[in-house]
C-alpha cells in the first residue's frame, strides 16, 4: 500500500526536471505528497514527468517554469502555488549549477548567477513560503547544499561561497522557526552522478585522456572515500525523514551523505 506520511500536503522542489530534484520530487511523491515541479527541460519531456509521477502515485503534479534567479519569477510561482494548492507546505530548495575556474579566471556573471540560482533563490522561497507554514503550525524547508557547504575545493569558489551561505542561511531559518512547527534543514551531499557531474566527469577524461568510467573513478578517488557515488532516491530517503514527526526536533542541521568525503 502507498505510504502517506505526505498525503494531502504539497511540495515544491525547484529544479526538479532533473537529476537530484527529480528523485526528491519521486520520494515525497511516493510519500503521497502533491509536487509542483519547476526546472528548465524539453516542455513535452517536462509534461511526461507529471503525468509520470500523478499515475505512478496518485498524486497531483503542477508545474511552474520559473527561473529560480529572478525574484519577480520566484513570486509569480509562489501566487501560482497558492492559487492550486492552497500554499507549500514542504519547499525543497534544489536548483543549482556550477562552474569550475580559478578566482582570478572567474567570469563574474559566471559568480552573479551562481550565487543567484544556489544561494538567494532560497532566501526568496523561504521569506515566501513561512507566512503559511506558521500559519498553519506545520512546514519542512529542505536546502540542497553540498559537501561543499561544508569544505572547499580549488575552482569552486563560486558554488563553496554560495553553499556554505545557504548552511547559513538554514541555520538562521531554523532558529527563527524554532518554536513553531516549521523546520528547516540543509542536506549536503558528496558527488551524484547526475548532468552536473557529468560535465566535471568529462572535464577530467579531456584534461587526462582518460575513458568516462577511468574519470569518474578518478573524480571519486579525489574526494569520495566509499569510491561510490549518492544517488537521488538515497538523497530522497533522507528528505522524506526530515518531512516525517520524527525528525520534528532536527532543526538547522546541515546533514552530510558524502561516502565520508567531509570526515576527511
Ligand atoms: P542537475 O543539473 O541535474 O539539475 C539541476 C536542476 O536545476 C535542473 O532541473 C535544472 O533545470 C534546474 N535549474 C538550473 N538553473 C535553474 C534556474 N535558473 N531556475 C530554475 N531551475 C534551474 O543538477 P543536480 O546535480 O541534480 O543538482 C541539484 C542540486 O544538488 C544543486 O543545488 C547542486 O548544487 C546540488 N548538489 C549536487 C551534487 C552532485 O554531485 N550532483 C552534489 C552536491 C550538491
Amino acid at each position: 500500500m502507498a505510504s502517506t506520511l505526505l498525503r494531502g500536503k504539497t511540495a515544491l522542489v525547484t529544479g526538479s526536471t532533473s537529476g537530484i530534484g527529480l528523485g526528491m520530487a519521486r520520494s515525497l511523491a511516493a510519500e503521497g505528497a502533491n509536487i509542483l515541479f519547476n526546472g528548465f527541460g524539453d516542455a513535452a519531456e517536462i509534461a511526461q514527468l507529471q503525468a509520470d509521477t500523478a499515475r505512478e502515485f496518485g498524486v497531483q503534479t503542477a508545474y511552474h517554469n520559473a527561473d529560480m534567479s529572478k525574484a519577480p519569477e520566484i513570486e509569480a510561482l509562489f501566487a501560482f502555488a497558492a492559487d492550486k494548492f492552497g500554499g507549500l507546505d514542504v519547499v525543497v530548495n534544489n536548483a543549482g549549477i556550477q562552474h569550475v575556474a580559478n578566482v582570478e579566471d572567474f567570469p563574474v556573471e559566471k559568480w552573479d548567477s551562481i550565487i543567484a540560482i544556489n544561494l538567494t533563490s532560497a532566501f526568496h522561497t523561504s521569506r515566501l513560503a513561512l507566512p503559511f507554514m506558521r500559519k498553519q503550525n506545520w512546514g519542512r524547508i529542505i536546502n540542497l547544499a553540498s559537501a561543499h557547504g561544508l569544505v572547499g575545493s580549488a575552482g569552486k569558489s563560486a558554488y563553496v561561497a554560495a553553499k556554505h551561505g545557504l548552511v547559513g542561511l538554514t541555520k538562521v531559518t531554523a532558529l527563527e522557526t524554532a518554536q513553531t512547527g516549521v523546520t528547516a534543514n540543509a542536506i549536503c551531499p558528496g558527488f551524484v552522478l547526475t548532468p552536473l557531474v557529468q560535465k566535471q566527469v568529462d572535464a577530467r577524461a579531456l584534461k587526462d585522456g582518460l575513458s568516462n568510467d577511468e574519470a569518474k573513478k578518478a573524480l571519486l578517488a579525489d574526494k569520495q572515500p566509499s569510491g561510490e557515488f549518492v544517488t537521488p532516491e538515497e538523497l530522497g530517503a533522507l528528505a522524506v525523514f526530515l518531512c516525517s514527526d520524527a525528525a520534528k526536533q532536527v532543526r538547522g542541521v546541515a546533514w552530510n551523505m558524502d561516502g565520508g568525503w567531509v570526515a576527511q
